[in-house]
């Protein structure tokens, strides 16, 4: 199967905080194919996502869904509520602003639910491009507005996205590596963002021959993990309006992480005018990393 089909698998199956279940729904909801009172309903070509639509709108509005197979080559799958009294019970439940073609930042209580939301909306109409073949991820949206608040939420979280015509609809769509990374880490497809980068850090190496002769799998995977540890609780420090109040020397090698996502530490050292060690920089990570975890473990 597709590296897609594979991603959706994988957010589809964690389980989400019961403070995430209502924004996970919203997100599927907001940007499934109908969501109207005369028709609410999902396409996709994975199963696993049909049956999680139905699964969540049984739990949260106690709503009937129907899922029917298609599609000649591919299997595909429509899962839509066929009862009008489930589908006013929905939306009389819902009233998220959908009319307007908002984003409601009402109903995420925490920053996992934001997460939640945006694995919805991608399970709903996201495609990703395997990265083997190109960087490319997408969410097909149905109008402008939509489009628009769904590139401001990413950005919101980390991710430049782009919006362009396509179609009867939209597109709202990620060409850059870091941003994919970003996006995979941010709906919790964690080990897909990790072999991702090593994917294309491996390339990078074969490119290269001098650091082909220095660098392993197994070193590359640990230097990725790593990198991708540190940026998660930067960008966490900096969306709690901590990060630049820390001391300096943390601040500086922060910004050198962000500047420089996936490189090893060796590499970060000769891309900065301090004079600094492997071994420091490193103990200066450790040291953003410990607050984070401290932070992060008293809200
Ligand atoms: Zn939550």
């Amino acid at each position: 199967m597709s590296f897609c089909y594979d991603i959706k698998n994988e957010i589809g199956s964690i389980k989400p905080n019961p403070c995430c279940k209502l924004p996970l729904t919203y997100g599927f909801l907001l940007f499934s194919r109908a969501f109207s009172s005369e028709k609410i309903s999902m396409q996709t070509e994975n199963e696993t996502a049909a049956k999680l639509y139905a699964k969540l709108l049984k739990e949260c509005y106690n709503a009937e869904t129907k899922i029917e197979v298609g599609g000649k080559k591919k299997p595909t799958y429509r899962a839509f509520v066929p009862d009008f009294s489930d589908r006013l019970k929905i939306l009389a439940s819902v009233d998220f602003g959908i009319a307007k073609g908002k984003i409601n930042y009402d109903c995420f209580e925490r920053e996992c639910c934001e997460a939640c939301f945006i694995r919805g909306a991608f399970l709903a109409c996201g495609q990703i491009v395997d990265p083997e073949k190109g960087y490319r991820a997408d969410f097909s949206v149905r109008d402008k507005s939509l489009a628009e608040e769904l590139q401001a939420f990413l950005d919101k979280n980390f991710v430049k996205a782009n919006v362009a015509k396509r179609g009867n609809g939209f597109t709202v769509y990620i060409k850059q590596r870091e941003m994919i990374i970003n996006l995979l880490t941010l709906m919790g497809a964690s080990s897909r963002s990790l072999d991702l980068i090593e994917t294309t850090m491996m390339r990078d190496v074969k490119n290269n021959t001098n650091r082909a002769r220095n660098c392993d799998s197994a070193n590359i995977r640990k230097a990725v993990s790593a990198s991708v540890r540190q940026r998660k609780a930067i960008e966490y420090l900096i969306k709690k309006d901590v990060f630049y109040s820390l001391p300096k020397e943390l601040v500086s090698a922060g910004e050198l992480r962000l500047k420089y996502p996936i490189e090893p530490l060796s590499e970060l050292c000769k891309n900065t005018d301090e004079d600094i060690s492997v071994s420091g920089l490193n103990h200066r990570f450790k040291r953003i990393e410990d607050i984070y975890l401290k932070l992060s473990k008293g809200k």
